[in-house]
């Protein structure tokens, strides 16, 4: 999962990335507003700390570009903190805030509040598939194969949930959308390739090319437990 981090003070920054590398998310520091929106472009990130007061675009803008396009998790992070800043935040469309000085402990449960499945959206339980090598482990939006954790964004975790819930049963691009994302997901079908293909990439291992996901021709994919 890979957070992005958006603030001008290099100090701050640096104390955010390093706890929340130590909590096992990958980072990325913008220094400035309009980088934080082509990192944001490029990447492929799960959520992001959003600092107001930047050079070039505040995050008040930076956000509200964001959510023309993403439903990602935003949290701003800053010393603006009176009521009306925080509403206006808010408004922008940031799923929290919070006011600098700030406690790192505090920001890592409020980002791990933010990635965890929504209820609604999933019963994702945790357990394991292909003889107990990969477990999915709902609480840290995590898999694991052989013990190892797998790198994988939110989404990608969400997907490969879904298709492990239900092994025998074939999904079309669509029911993946529907269940794995929700209604919120504005992608096309097809983006679904895209996350099987990285899945795909995460997993594989020789005798297991397709990292244990069975194309369907002509209607989906579904979970491939074969030996
Ligand atoms: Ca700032």
């Amino acid at each position: 999962m890979k957070i992005l981090i958006v603030e001008d003070e290099p100090s701050i920054a640096e104390v955010v990335s390093a706890y929340a590398k130590r909590d096992g998310y990958e980072t990325v520091i913008a220094s400035d507003g309009l980088k934080a929106l082509e990192i944001f472009e490029r990447d492929d990130i799960d959520l992001v700390i959003l600092d107001l007061m930047l050079p070039k675009l505040n995050g008040e803008e930076v956000c509200r570009r964001i959510r023309e396009k993403s439903s990602v998790p935003v949290i701003m992070l800053t010393a603006k903190s009176s009521e009306s800043d925080v509403v206006e935040g808010l408004d922008s469309g940031a799923n929290d805030y919070v006011s600098k000085p700030f406690s790192p402990r505090v920001l890592m449960a409020r980002i791990r509040a933010q990635l965890r499945p929504k209820e609604s959206r999933d019963n994702i339980s945790s357990g394991t598939c292909a003889d107990g090598r990969i477990e999915i482990d709902p609480e840290r939006v995590e898999i694991r194969k052989d013990g190892t954790p797998i790198p994988v964004t939110k989404s990608e975790f969400l997907i490969f949930s879904t298709l492990v819930s239900r092994p025998i049963r074939t999904w079309s691009r669509e029911e993946i959308i529907r269940t794995a994302l929700g209604d919120d997901y504005d992608g096309f079908d097809r983006t679904i390739d895209t996350y099987i293909k990285n899945l795909r990439k995460k997993l594989a291992e020789p005798g297991h090319e397709n990292g244990w996901i069975k194309t369907i021709y002509g209607f989906g994919y579904r979970f491939d437990d074969e030996k």
